[in-house]
């Protein structure tokens, strides 16, 4: 198997998957009992938050939740601060570049009331500083821009974002770092919210985290037992994320090798495509080294893709969320590429966990597979 979807998800590192098994065997307990073993499963819980926090250096500023991952944290964020900070203003700001669990909580909130700008990307995927200083006012509270975009790989200038947002004091800055996390030395210390998933970086699926400023206060989506600071009531899973954490910590530790590595393969891979005349790069060259896109200009990517699996060779369309349901990716598109290319993309994703000899081989069938597949 030549698996390139690790933007869709990862394999769980063997380290996580240990400490989730350890911990669900010794330390079961639920975390909010009040008993000696329910307390023991409880000072876990915390330690493991305070390791999140200090591995990303936002100890001191910043507080953690547990989520089952990035789609709720970013309902969460987007809902809870858009309805908690109602009073000071109902102008919300992302941009066409974002997932969905970005786009649709504030479409649904636009249904609600606020009022949702939706800007534009640029035509390498990135949002334009000075774009979304035009789109601000004094009744902006929120505004959302993802670290790295998952479907290109173009990285946003979180810095000169951060600085557009706070020149309005009650304005919040939400980073979908869902991509970057364990992957890019990012300082995320401007962001006020910060979501992520697990599953992304070595952990275990349905597990993540929302990061706030510590003053900020949210309004909780679902009502229970209270736990997670009042903003996320129900049992926490704590075996996912001591996992998580472990992950983490492996992730970063690792950095730079597995950078490298992502980065080889990268180019293993857009060296080898170079000369065939049906392939155009969509990523931008500065993107990150985990993704490179592509699109087919003669020929259907849905046929290539189911071609390649055939072989064992597994890549995503665009967004493994929204791969099923076949339409062009709305990322292309607003990048202003043609209807051809947003409809013929393939995502082909990397790992430190693949081999050069992975994109040697990759290259070798893509290119066979497009000589095999008849002209549409
Ligand atoms: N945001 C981004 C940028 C993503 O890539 C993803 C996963 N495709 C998500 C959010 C959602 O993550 P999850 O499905 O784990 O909730």
């Amino acid at each position: 198997m030549i698996y390139f979807d690790n933007a869709a998800t990862t394999r769980p590192l063997q380290l996580a998957l240990k400490e989730y098994e350890d911990i669900s065997a010794t330390l079961f307990a639920n975390p909010s009992s009040g008993h000696l073993y329910g307390i023991s499963a409880h000072r876990k819980l915390e330690q493991v938050r305070d390791e999140m926090l200090r591995l990303l250096k936002l100890e001191k500023t910043h507080d953690l939740i547990f989520t089952s991952g990035a789609s709720e944290s970013n309902n969460l964020a987007l809902k809870g601060a858009a309805r908690q900070y109602a009073n000071r203003g109902k102008r919300l700001i992302t941009n066409m570049g974002e997932h969905s669990s970005v786009l649709n909580p504030l479409r649904a909130l636009k249904e609600e009331g606020f009022e949702v700008v939706f800007l534009p990307i640029t035509s390498d995927g990135r949002v334009d500083p000075e774009t979304l200083r035009g789109a601000m006012d004094k009744s902006t509270t929120l505004v959302s821009v993802m670290s790295v975009n998952n479907e290109v790989g173009s990285y946003n200038d979180l810095k000169a974002i951060a600085e557009v947002v706070h020149s309005y004091p009650k304005a919040y800055l939400l980073v979908d770092a869902t991509q970057s996390m364990g992957k890019d030395d990012i300082d995320l210390s401007m962001a006020d919210l910060i979501s992520f998933s697990a599953h992304k970086f070595g952990g275990t699926k349905g597990v993540g985290a929302l990061i706030y400023r510590k003053n900020i206060k949210l309004h909780p989506e679902h009502d229970g037992g209270g736990q997670e600071h009042g903003f996320r009531s129900g049992t926490v899973n704590l075996a996912g994320n001591a996992a998580m954490a472990v992950a983490l910590r492996d992730s970063l530790e690792h950095l730079k090798e597995n950078r490298e590595m992502a980065s080889a393969l990268k180019k293993t891979v857009a060296d080898g495509l170079a000369d065939v005349d049906e392939v155009v790069v969509n990523s931008p060259e500065d993107s990150s080294p985990y993704i490179l896109n592509i699109s087919l200009l003669h020929k259907k990517s849905s046929v290539i893709i189911e071609a390649l699996g055939e072989r064992g060779i597994y890549v995503s369309s665009h967004t493994a969320c929204d791969a099923r349901r076949s339409e062009p990716s709305s990322v292309l598109l607003a990048m202003g590429l043609s209807q051809e290319r947003a409809e013929n993309s393939i995502r082909i994703s990397f790992s430190h966990d693949n081999t050069i000899q992975d994109g040697v081989e990759f290259v070798a069938a893509l290119k066979q597979v497009i000589e095999e597949v008849k002209d549409r």
